[in-house]
């Protein structure tokens, strides 16, 4: 039955609500520039050539040039050793032109993302990931957000969706998406003060918790995995999964799927969002806040 929703389903447009924060951002950088204030500069480091990092890292570095940032791609062969990643690294944390380093992940098999990770300087560490970074978040710290789970949280403020005192279900506990966004959502604050419950791979009777949230998140990586039968009428539904499925009716050969079956979900959701669409540019519009916020701070040292 695609296309035919028994209940006014919205979707929860993220490349709108992605816009509204660049513009946002845009003026802001503008203001910078004006001040005579340096404008942020975004590093991005890309190990390899892996085709969804190519086109993440492009879409990353184009989101820049859009609001007036500067950005800098720093490219390596996939055979680049852990001691020269780590040696850019140390350049970088001690650059006053740069504000964020950004290591597009994964890496090679041969290079530890922990070690790679660690060393950058948490003060630049735009994507949230350093362990200073994820300790101050878990202890309700001012922090950079990690990006996913930060655009998930620009989104329910942008449409307004309450989420105090509600269930949310977070399908993942990954430490880049799940498990942040658990954290968040449970905190006290504006979009937080939920009822959290955190599932994965391991979880029994995840239909049954579903059926019982408000909130669904699903962050798993399983195309379509969520389906109408586990999601309670009305609830929000925010799909994180991007997953590259063989399409040969396709010129590239693939499509791009999320983790929950949209035509399915909308016969029951209140609200939705798509793949692509939804939490993608969401990601990226937190990435740049981070950055701008990285650039603030430094301004206000
Ligand atoms: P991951 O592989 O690190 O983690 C997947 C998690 O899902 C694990 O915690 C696992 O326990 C859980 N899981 C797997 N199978 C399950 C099952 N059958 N039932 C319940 N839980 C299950 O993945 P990740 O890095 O968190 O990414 C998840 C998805 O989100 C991927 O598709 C990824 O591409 C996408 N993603 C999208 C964005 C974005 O900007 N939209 C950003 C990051 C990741």
């Amino acid at each position: 039955m695609a296309g035919f929703y028994l209940c006014e389903m919205q979707i929860l447009d993220g490349k709108a609500a992605a816009q509204s924060i660049k513009d946002a951002l845009k003026l802001d950088v503008a203001q910078l520039a004006s001040n005579g204030k340096e404008v942020p500069h975004l590093v991005a480091i890309l190990v390899g050539n892996n085709g969804a990092s190519e086109t993440y890292v492009a879409a990353k570095v184009k989101a820049c040039e859009e609001v007036g940032f500067k950005s800098t791609l720093i490219r390596f062969e996939s055979t680049i050793s852990a001691f020269r990643l780590l040696e850019t690294i140390r350049e970088l944390n001690t650059d006053p032109d740069v504000d964020g380093i950004l290591v597009q992940l994964p890496l090679p098999a041969h290079i530890s993302s922990e070690e790679i990770i660690n060393a950058i300087d948490p003060s630049k560490d735009v994507d949230g990931f350093h362990p200073v970074t994820v300790g101050r978040l878990v202890l309700g710290q001012p922090t950079f957000i990690p990006a996913t789970p930060y655009g998930i949280q620009l989104m329910l403020a942008h449409y307004k969706i309450e989420t105090s005192g509600r269930h949310a279900v977070v399908i993942g506990r990954s430490n880049i998406v799940g498990r942040p966004m658990s954290i968040l959502l449970s905190a006290a604050g504006p979009q937080g003060n939920a009822t959290v419950t955190i599932c994965h791979s391991q979880t029994k009777n995840l239909k049954e918790i579903c059926l019982s949230a408000d909130i669904i998140i699903a962050a798993l990586g399983r195309p379509g995995f969520v389906t109408a039968d586990m999601v309670k009428e009305g609830a929000v539904v925010i799909d994180v999964g991007i997953t590259r499925v063989d399409d040969p009716g396709r010129k590239r050969g693939y499509r791009i799927s999320g983790d929950v079956n949209f035509d399915d979900v909308a016969t029951k959701a209140g609200f939705l969002t798509p793949v692509p669409g939804g939490v993608g540019p969401m990601t990226i519009a937190a990435l740049l806040k981070n950055t701008f916020h990285a650039c603030a701070l430094k301004h206000y040292d």
